[in-house]
């Protein structure tokens, strides 16, 4: 999928390289002057800050797809990375074109769980363990996979509700097959109660599957996918005991795709919405070591000048796919709409965009 999407992707246009900052917020003025309501601006949380003064409403992934579907505008331009443009595409309406600045923000741990391994893998497991199994996936993934699940019984979920549909899911059956993302899996199903060795791994590279402890595979529960987010996987209990001898008030916060050790070792750990809910909370001069990406860490740590907010690794790379979009792309994007020649269209077929909007449509019924 990644190399069909490069060949078919539109390059910005050299002279955009070299316009100033006040060139761009200009062009993007008068398009918007031009355009109005019809055409919007989600950004994620994670979003370099340079694009989102633009951003008519900032969220995670799902808030924002949410938010587009009730909205009139035509154009919705989305800051963020390929799945979250689809999964916009997947619940907006029909009249409503999504883009994405730059056809390459892809996220690495979308791109690994494909529809070929996943209905390799399911033979496998349908075999091994019978119809006891419900598919469920982190909307952190392709179209493709959210509609296997869909099509399978299965539901979507985000780091704010894992836990209701997890519950959801085992009233259903006896395991769950959780994509791709292993540790928010891991993370969650230990806070439900769920032991490790109750928990296996599917590697989808060599079709194998593995108890996470000397476990019995008869007894396993949860069936990992063996996928992470190259970010939040960076995070390490070193680096907790660092800050902890050098700030011994500091408090640890850590979002759910840490690693299982990460996560035993933070304060609290929480979604994107949850971070962020909780430091505003706190009271003035407290200290907090933030484990997500840096883009998001930087602006609370500028929202909250009367508290400490630090990244648990000052020293990590932010997430490169969703730095990809930058100002030359969203005025290029937006450009183009306004010359009839919009570029860079997220556009999910039908007949998978309505498999995963029954994945979607499950998790929604459970709020
Ligand atoms: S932060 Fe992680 S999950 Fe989010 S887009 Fe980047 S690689 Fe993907």
């Amino acid at each position: 999928m990644a190399l069909d999407v490069l060949s078919k992707t539109l390059r910005l246009p050299a002279h955009y390289k070299h316009m100033s900052m006040e060139e761009m917020h200009e062009r993007i003025h008068k398009v918007r002057a031009t355009l109005g309501e019809e055409l919007v601006i989600p950004a994620h949380h994670y979003q370099k800050e340079e694009v989102m003064p633009f951003a008519d409403k900032t969220g995670d992934s799902l808030a924002l797809a949410q938010w587009s579907s009730t909205v009139d505008a035509s154009w919705i331009v989305f800051c963020g990375v390929h799945f979250m443009a689809e999964t916009t595409d997947i619940l907006t309406k029909d009249n409503q074109k999504v883009l994405l600045p730059d056809e390459r923000a892809g996220c690495s741990m979308a791109d690994m769980a494909n529809h070929y391994q996943l209905s390799r893998s399911w033979e496998y497991l349908q075999k091994r363990f019978g119809d006891t199994i419900i598919p469920l996936t982190y909307v952190n993934s392709t179209a493709a996979i959210k509609a296997f699940c869909g099509d399978h019984g299965g539901a979507t979920l985000t780091s704010s509700n894992a836990r209701k549909v997890m519950e959801w899911a085992y009233s259903k059956k006896k395991r769950i097959l959780f994509l791709p993302d292993q540790h928010l899996g891991r993370n969650t199903a230990f806070d439900m109660g769920i032991p490790l060795t109750k928990m296996g791994m599917w590697d989808p590279i060599t079709d194998t599957l593995k108890s996470e402890l000397a476990g019995n595979e008869e007894d396993l529960v949860l069936l990992l996918w063996k996928g992470h987010c190259s970010v939040h996987q960076g995070f390490t209990t070193a680096q907790i005991a660092t800050l902890r001898e050098e700030t011994p008030d500091v408090r640890i916060i850590v979002h759910p795709e840490c690693p299982f050790d990460v996560v035993q070792a933070a304060d609290v750990s929480g979604s994107t919405a949850a971070i962020i809910k909780e430091i505003e909370a706190s009271p003035p001069g407290s200290k907090w070591a933030v484990g997500t990406e840096m883009n998001l860490v930087n602006r609370l740590k500028a929202q909250h000048p009367d508290k400490e907010v630090t990244s648990l690794n000052p020293h990590m790379c932010p997430c490169l796919t969703m730095n990809r979009i930058d100002l030359q792309h969203l005025t290029w994007s937006i450009e183009q709409i306004a010359l009839g020649q919009p570029v860079n269209q997220i556009k999910v077929d039908q007949q998978t965009a309505s498999s995963a909007r029954r994945a979607i449509d499950r998790m929604f019924q459970l709020a």
